[in-house]
């Protein structure tokens, strides 16, 4: 899962989003690779994002998993959808994988379809491959 935030305490709402998550039933958090700053992508201006991969061992499907994410988000203070694409955001969760589980519903591609074009992304889960096989 891929945490992302460019709003308000960056560190604080990646700090939250660890702790949430792990806390999850079913759900232990693995491991987490380092925080990484990087340039916004896509057409809005708008402050750097601090990044950070985690590794979770979860009972929960994708959909719950996703409810879940949604919710967090919330209560970091994101608003529901519909919202802006590419925009500024308090706290980001994106399922990136999921095992080696594939998903396409309208509201789940997993795994997400920017993984080919986020070198950060690859880079972070390659860290916690590393350690973690
Ligand atoms: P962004 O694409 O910038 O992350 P949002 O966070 O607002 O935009 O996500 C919009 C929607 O993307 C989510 O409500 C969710 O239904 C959908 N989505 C599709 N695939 C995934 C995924 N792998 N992880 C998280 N959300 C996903
Ligand atoms: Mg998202």
């Amino acid at each position: 899962m891929a945490l992302g935030s460019n709003i308000g305490d960056r560190a604080a709402h990646l700090a939250y989003a660890r702790s949430r998550l792990g806390a999850l039933p079913g759900t232990r958090l693995v491991a987490a690779s380092g925080i990484e700053e990087t340039a916004p992508i896509g057409p809005v201006a708008q402050p750097p994002f601090l990044n950070q991969m985690v590794l979770l061992e979860t009972t929960l499907d994708p959909t719950a998993l996703l409810a879940h994410c949604r919710a967090i988000e919330v209560e970091r203070g994101r608003g529901p959808p519909p919202r802006q694409r590419w925009g500024p955001r308090t706290l980001d969760l994106d399922i990136v994988r999921y095992g080696t589980k594939t998903v396409r519903s309208p509201e789940l591609t997993i795994p997400h379809s920017e993984l080919p074009n986020r070198d950060f992304w690859q880079r972070e889960i390659a860290e916690l491959e590393r350690e973690h096989g």
